[in-house]
């Protein structure tokens, strides 16, 4: 437990996007459905936290599978009636446009209270009210106007509903305009920029995901002042907390008192990254995990604690993941032979299709039953290399009918069935450009082997031939795709498919030892815990 000599901080958690069912599609991903974790968790622990979020009229792309084999996005307009109506409306100036914004609370899914900001309101012009149109969608100018929202409306927000926070969290860089807001607060009390940024600086954590220099995002400066994001600020002070043009993961860096990294070895590609950055918050990490009463089967639960027949409920989960499998895409597959489910953003980095590299090797595998793939995954809407990606799978479906399946549209619901009913977890991203990854906990949890290159969280948890299996150890050197390549099919040929249908008793050991492995270590339990440990305290 936390101290109590000192009172438990009472949190406030920014995020651009939350996971915590599929029937509420405010979600794109991992970070989203971590921070929706987070806030089961901190609900679980009974601790004083509280998420911000942005309602998102469209969310994410629903992503279908054209007679063409090709990806193509979708977007339904979402209404919900379980939202309950805070009564609190905030403004704020977007373009010197007034934008008012209604906060919805949510808190159905056992979560602490998430308060969803929503501009879609009559008070708005229409401009304004479709601000919050699709999740991660839309150009820079709409990108920062969803920061302004999320940032600068979510500390106003906190402050119509009456709610003392100590600790603010910026879970990635999207929120941290957020840090603008308070040091305008502080200023606003006659505090110069110096004192009244120190000030802030006390209250604020940042959590970093993206290991990608890319990946970080960064603004012209002529467009935050256009939009308003300085908020009372000058641009000599802005450029002093995200530089020249304005970084949102060093503003985010510099803003915070401390800032962490998502696993072990994301902290040390992350030091390293932001090892220049004059001013920024020293950064620790902590591992992700995942909400075991969400992803654990409950079956598989009760029979591994227990000791009763883990393989039956084993069994039963991927005879209904074959089923689900057969209802969408009327293949079939054989709940008696090896299934190995691959499921991710498609990312060049993630390389989902390297399983496919070398025909000679995995056709055979293929064609003769031996091993059967189910894929699934979205390509950001605006990823052309991504939808490629999705097309390739897609092909190699129609190569082997019989053995290769790829589910359109992944969402919660997909993750849930796959990581409960597959028997193995594909993962080979080039390493170390995975943070975290957290669907190989989840798979973990349900006694689905990983099998994975050394990269993210696996590191931490991977004993090989025990509790799972590793390959390419640890390898960035050139040549990696074709490097990596060979690893795993020698691990899958020579390890993996004998100890399936040959040993099936080290099998079912190896599901228990991953189960034990998982449970704690890798679940938002552990992690939030830690959070407030280290971080929040
Ligand atoms: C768990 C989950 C993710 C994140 O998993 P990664 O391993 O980080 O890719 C993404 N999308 C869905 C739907 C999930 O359930």
């Amino acid at each position: 437990m936390v101290s109590l000599e000192k009172r438990t901080p009472r949190v406030a958690y920014f995020c651009m996007e939350f996971g915590l069912h599929e029937e509420l599609a405010i979600y794109s991903g991992g970070l989203g459905i971590l921070a929706g974790d987070h806030l089961k968790s901190a609900a679980d622990l009974r601790f004083p936290l509280v998420g911000i979020g942005l309602l998102w009229r469209q969310g994410y792309t629903m992503q279908l599978i054209g007679s063409d084999g090709k990806p193509y996005d979708v977007f339904p307009t979402y209404a919900y009636d379980f939202l309950k109506d805070t009564g609190v409306k905030i403004r704020l100036d977007i373009r010197g446009q007034e934008t008012w914004c209604r906060v919805w609370m949510v808190d159905k899914y056992g979560n602490a209270p998430l308060y969803l900001l929503d501009p879609n309101v009559p008070e708005n012009t229409e401009r304004e009210k479709w601000i919050n149109f699709k999740l991660y969608g839309g150009n820079d100018e709409a990108r920062v106007a969803q920061e302004m929202v999320l940032g600068i409306g979510g500390v106003r927000a906190l402050r119509a509903l009456g709610m003392e926070i100590d600790v603010y969290h910026f879970n990635e860089g999207h929120a941290v305009f957020a840090g603008i807001e308070l040091i305008r607060e502080n200023m606003s009390r006659g505090l110069d920029f110096e004192q009244a940024w120190r000030k802030a600086r006390e209250q604020i954590v940042f959590t970093t995901h993206t290991p990608v220099p890319a990946g970080n995002e960064c603004h012209e400066h002529s467009l935050l002042q256009y939009m308003g994001a300085y908020n009372g600020l000058d641009y000599e002070q802005m450029k002093r907390l995200g530089g020249d043009p304005f970084s949102m993961t060093v503003a985010g860096l510099r803003l915070a008192r401390v800032a962490n990294a998502v696993a072990e070895l994301h902290g040390h590609t992350a030091r390293r990254m932001w090892s220049d950055v004059e001013g920024a918050a020293p950064i620790i990490h902590i591992t992700n995990g995942v909400h075991r009463y969400t992803w654990q089967d409950e079956g598989i639960r009760k029979a591994w604690e227990s000791g009763a027949d883990l393989w039956a409920e084993h069994q039963r989960a991927k005879r209904e993941l074959v089923r689900e499998i057969g209802m969408r895409t009327s293949v079939w597959l054989d709940p008696d032979k090896l299934l190995i489910g691959f499921a991710r953003r498609a990312a060049p980095y993630k390389r989902s299709d390297l399983v496919f590299g070398k025909p000679e090797v995995i056709e055979p595998l293929l064609t003769s039953g031996k091993l059967q793939l189910v894929f699934s995954g979205k390509a950001h809407p605006q990823d052309e290399k991504g939808k490629e990606i999705i097309s390739n799978l897609v092909a190699a479906c129609r190569r082997y009918p019989n053995s290769v399946v790829f589910l359109e549209n992944y969402d919660m619901k997909l993750g849930r069935l796959l990581t409960r009913g597959c028997d193995m977890w594909l993962n080979n991203p080039r390493r170390p450009q995975e943070a975290s990854g957290t669907s190989g906990m989840k798979a973990a949890m349900n006694g689905v082997l990983n099998l994975s290159v050394l990269d993210g969280w696996w590191p931490e948890g991977c004993r090989h031939g025990v509790n799972g299996w590793q390959f390419a150890d640890g390898y960035e050197g050139p040549d990696q795709d074709q490097h990596d390549m060979e690893c795993l099919y020698r691990v899958l040929v020579e390890e993996v498919i004998p100890t399936y249908y040959s040993s099936r008793e080290k099998w079912q050991e190896m599901m228990r030892s991953s189960i034990e492995m998982a449970q704690y270590q890798f679940s938002t339990e552990r992690m939030v815990k830690e959070y407030y440990q280290r971080l929040y305290c």
